[in-house]
């Protein structure tokens, strides 16, 4: 080998390696963007439930609070009582609220209960709000029912532990179509009734919520940012009870759209 051929192989031979590198990046690129795209394609993107509104629009759920013992008659009839320090709430997974009318009866249980409650459809977030504030975040209002593996709560609450398999199921939140607040204002009275089989199993009164609807918002707020499309099921009155496959209830708040169910 010459002198020339020897200062000639190097840069050739590294021409030739970032020929190499350049379309094996080409190839690896190619195949990372077809495996992108596969594993895009087999992806099922959470899909957050959809409100109506008497109005006929549509918006996403996003969170779902729901209050535990805030009207006195219904704290004592599960043998407890309202804590004044402040509220006590638990949440539902997003994908356990329905609107359908056929609620499908769940596993594990035998005593499944009925919780008729005001649903509050927040429309805006917000982080630490005062009293006077909390009112503007409010989108709307719906009838709920929180429905409850009552023999897996009554367990839970022995044993000290959450409350997660007695709340939060599939079908587990059912809610009926939205009023906005500017058609109905500020919700702080109305009777709230629960039929089951067109006998009345649970009867009050909005107003006997220990905590209203703008504290409700104002607690909840300094736990976690809220925010728009946040659901709050604001806790049941007294009657409780046992529901079975094929019962139909019917959920009504004066001023809201009924909320028709029935069990299968
Ligand atoms: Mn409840």
């Amino acid at each position: 080998m010459n002198k020339l051929t020897m200062s000639l192989m190097l840069p050739l031979s590294m021409t030739a390696w970032k020929v190499v590198e350049g379309f094996y990046s080409l190839v690896n690129g190619h195949l990372k963007s077809i495996r992108g795209f596969v594993i895009s394609m087999n992806w099922n993107s959470p899909l957050h439930p959809e409100f109506l509104t008497t109005d006929g629009r549509r918006f996403t759920v996003n969170r779902v609070f729901c209050i535990a013992k805030n009207y006195e008659e219904h704290a004592k009839e599960m043998g407890g009582e309202i804590d004044r320090k402040s509220p006590f709430h638990f949440q539902k997974s997003f994908d356990a609220v329905t609107f359908e009318p056929r609620i499908r009866y769940p596993t594990h249980t035998d005593d499944l209960h009925h919780e008729v409650e005001l649903v509050v459809v927040l429309g805006k977030g917000g982080r630490n709000l005062r009293l006077e504030d909390a009112e503007a975040v409010i989108f709307g209002y719906a009838v709920g029912l929180d429905f409850t593996r009552r023999d897996r709560q009554t367990e839970a609450k022995e044993e000290g532990r959450p409350w997660e398999i007695a709340k939060n199921f599939d079908d587990s939140g059912a809610m009926g179509i939205v009023t906005p607040q500017p058609e109905i204002g500020l919700m702080r009275d109305a009777v709230i009734t629960l039929e089951v089989n067109s006998e009345i199993r649970q009867s009050g009164n909005i107003k006997q919520m220990a905590y209203n609807v703008t504290e409700l918002i104002a607690f909840l707020s300094t736990l976690q940012e809220l925010k728009a499309g946040d659901l709050i099921f604001t806790g049941t009155p007294s009657g409780v009870g046992q529901i079975t496959r094929g019962d139909r209830l019917v959920g009504k708040i004066n001023g809201l759209t009924d909320l028709e169910i029935s069990l299968v």
